[in-house]
């Protein structure tokens, strides 16, 4: 599995493109001369496990200038990649979007969903987590996880439907929690605004959850809305940091995203960046560090201009990523696939899910 390294300026890039016609040279050089460069990776080889004879970038980028272009991925990527035996190399033409957060077992996709998640393939989605949001939803996510290589499942009860609780749910819910492309918990959390259950059930329920989250050792996905301060309360209380999570479709204040941040905490966003009225969370959405951002759509909901007032799907979560690379990019330089590396290896991180698709010839093992 490749791991792409961020190259920043476009001239070490071109350097680094011509730097790879030199090395082979080089390296022809070496062997011809009985040395087949390997000690080079092992002087110089902190972030990469590659093995000799697979992936030529990998061992090219070691042999022209490692430090140079390997110190422009970060300290966690190149752990993560040697943790996971992955190869180093440098960011290609094409990468990854993960949509972290989909609905795809929704009725909308009934008629479609095959000619939907092609589109999305096509549109540079290799992966998608489908969430559950009561029983008989998260048994549909981890049917479609069993169906399709790309999409992993999360399981639990949003907060809108914790009233219909019975007395068998958690069990099944831990019984489907043992499939292995189950990622996460959730989503789950407080919805203050619509309160289609009782506030003071949400709060049991909530907490209740996050326990059986921690007993799972899965990460959270969080949905909160007009709650803010109950749902920090009630991650502190009951240890939700222990497993980390994700803030899904983040629209909340500055404060609730330093807290979520301070507590590990990613932040994901929608197509609500996209929207016109959305200013706070545009200024909010550039103060978030790239090593905690992720993307989702929440399809069907949540359409991203210009589409808006038309069902969402998993392919419009390149326009998400888009929308973050112009926002951020008027602070620092950022590309639209750096946004797209930055978000899939986070993605990848948090849910434990290998990089890049499974037909594919990546790695294929979930968890
Ligand atoms: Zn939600
Ligand atoms: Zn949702």
């Amino acid at each position: 599995m490749l791991v792409p390294v961020l190259i920043r300026s476009r001239e070490l890039m071109v350097h680094f493109k011509r730097c790879r016609k030199g090395c082979q040279r080089d390296k022809d050089e070496r062997q011809d001369q009985g040395d087949c460069g390997s000690n080079d990776r092992t002087s110089e080889g902190r972030g990469s496990r590659a093995d000799h004879g697979r992936g030529a970038c990998s061992r090219n980028l070691h042999l022209c200038q490692p430090r140079k272009v390997l110190a422009l991925a970060s300290q966690a990527e190149l752990h993560h990649a040697t943790l996971h035996g992955q190869e180093v190399g440098p960011l290609g033409e094409k990468t990854v979007l993960i949509d972290t957060h989909t609905h795809l077992d929704d009725a909308r996709f009934d008629g479609d969903r095959d000619a939907v998640i092609a589109r999305a393939r096509e549109a540079g989605v290799e992966t998608f987590i489908t969430i559950g949001c009561d029983l008989a939803t998260s048994r549909a996510a981890v049917s479609l996880a069993d169906r399709y290589p790309f999409i992993y499942a999360t399981v639990g009860v949003h907060p809108h439907e914790v009233k219909c609780i019975g007395d068998d749910w958690y069990d099944e819910l831990r019984r489907l929690a043992q499939h292995p492309k189950v990622v996460a918990y959730g989503e789950i959390g407080l919805d203050y605004h619509y309160n289609h259950s009782p506030p003071k059930l949400q709060r049991d329920r909530f907490r209740e959850q996050v326990c059986l989250a921690r007993e799972l050792r899965l990460p959270l996905v969080i949905h909160t809305r007009e709650a803010q301060e109950d749902t920090i309360k009630i991650l502190k209380e009951e240890k939700g940091s222990e497993v980390g999570g994700v803030f899904h479709c983040f629209s909340g204040d500055a404060w609730l995203a330093k807290d979520a941040l301070n507590l590990g905490f990613f932040l994901s966003f929608s197509g609500v960046v996209t929207f016109q009225n959305a200013t706070m969370l545009r200024d909010i959405m550039k103060t978030v560090p790239m090593d905690r951002l992720l993307v989702e759509t929440d399809c069907p909901y949540l359409t991203p201009a210009p589409h808006r007032g038309k069902r969402n799907e998993p392919a419009y979560v390149k326009l998400i990523a888009e929308k973050i690379a112009e926002l951020k990019d008027s602070t620092e330089p950022m590309s639209v696939q750096e946004v797209e590396c930055h978000t899939s290896q986070n993605a990848c991180r948090l849910f434990k899910i290998p990089y890049g698709s499974p037909e594919r010839g990546q790695s294929k093992n979930a968890r």
